[in-house]
């Protein structure tokens, strides 16, 4: 059997989605900015998109830039504003060492006075734990200071209700290879267009003249039909909750080795990260994958405590906890089977390790 248990890293494309995109490959294959009819049913697929996307989000089509991903939409912000970022964002945004709101507010306070048009990042939902960080109080706080707020919503996505309008976001960041759109394509939210000055001057305009170059056309019309097709809902929400339940369940009667699940008061359901007690959790992916079943080591830490990812640190984990960190992320329901062969190889592969 093959367990692919890495959602987090990235998805599939899913049939509908590839059934979708694929006319835009061989035959609808205009470019958005040509006038023509090829060139106008080209840009209608894009706008439908951008439409597909803003109902998702609850924003306005207007709102919605299409980006390479979530690493140039963060970069889009970065160098537009003057930021000050959480110690949890992805590589793309910074590598701060603010780990609470207040942290980050006194900071943005001394570095810039609240004098400039500063930005506070903070990301929706941690990708290595599945942390819900409380984006709308945040977004409350940092406004009350007349700062804008940033959130890297790519784990969160389909996973937890995103309302852009409800959250106060000013700007946010989207991945569609997390939510079965091809890998290359993201998206930017940006809350009022008219005032936001893009780093990035020349090019041919497009997005607005917010992102220039030519329009992926398949790709953007795979992120709108995923965006349709995988965003957030209570039933998907609540099978999700069900199969962490079942999973946690039988990993606590069949583990002989001692571990954690790191998980945070707010948890998205399908990301599940362990940390096991004097085992190292790179082992444990190596041994598992040659059974066929891939997670991941959370990228949390290599081999010395000054690489924990600021993440795993806030646990306050001891030593011996610090290099089993194990991530299972799945996207989908997983059967009853699929659990228990799991479970059945993680116990084994612990014990033989251990
Ligand atoms: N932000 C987060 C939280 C991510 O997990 C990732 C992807 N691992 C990115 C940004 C980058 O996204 P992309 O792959 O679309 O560039």
């Amino acid at each position: 059997m093959t367990l692919y248990l890495d959602s987090a890293a990235t998805t599939a494309v899913t049939q509908p989605v590839l059934d979708a995109m694929l006319p835009y490959f061989t035959e609808a294959y205009g470019n958005p900015s040509s006038l023509h009819d090829f060139g106008r049913r080209a840009k209608r697929a894009v706008n439908k998109a951008r439409e597909q996307f803003a109902n998702a989000i609850n924003a306005d089509p207007e709102q919605i830039f299409f980006t390479s991903g979530a690493t140039e939409s963060n970069n889009i912000v970065r160098h537009s504003h003057a930021i000050v970022a959480s110690a949890f964002e992805h590589p793309s945004m910074s590598q701060m060492r603010y780990t609470t709101i207040d942290s980050i507010i006194d900071a943005a306070d001394v570095l810039y006075g609240f004098s400039t048009d500063i930005t506070v990042c903070w990301q929706y939902v941690n990708s290595e734990t599945g942390a819900i960080f409380p984006i709308e109080r945040y977004a409350e706080l940092v406004h009350s200071h007349g700062a804008k707020i940033h959130s890297d919503c790519t784990s969160a996505f389909g996973k937890i209700n995103i309302d852009v309008k409800e959250l106060d976001l000013d700007f946010a960041s989207f991945s569609g290879h997390k939510f079965h759109a091809p890998k290359g394509v993201g998206v930017l939210y940006i809350k009022d267009p008219t005032h936001f000055h893009n780093y990035l001057t020349r090019g041919g305009g497009q997005e607005d003249g917010k992102r220039h170059g030519t329009e992926n056309v398949p790709a953007i019309v795979g992120l709108g039909k995923a965006a349709e097709l995988y965003k957030w809902t209570p039933l998907n929400f609540n099978s999700l909750i069900d199969t962490r339940m079942k999973l946690l369940n039988s990993l606590a009667k069949k583990m002989k080795a001692k571990y954690m699940v790191l998980t945070a008061s707010e948890n998205i359901p399908n990301i599940i990260c362990l940390a096991l007690k004097d085992i190292n959790g790179e082992s444990v992916m190596l041994a598992l994958d040659s059974l066929g079943i891939c997670v991941s080591t959370g990228s949390a830490c290599h081999s010395s405590s000054d690489e924990v990812t600021p993440m795993i640190k806030s646990f306050n984990l001891s030593d011996d906890y610090l290099h089993g960190i194990v991530r299972i992320s799945f996207d989908s329901v997983l059967t009853d089977d699929e659990i228990e062969y799991f479970t059945d190889k993680l116990a084994e592969v612990c014990e033989a390790l251990s």
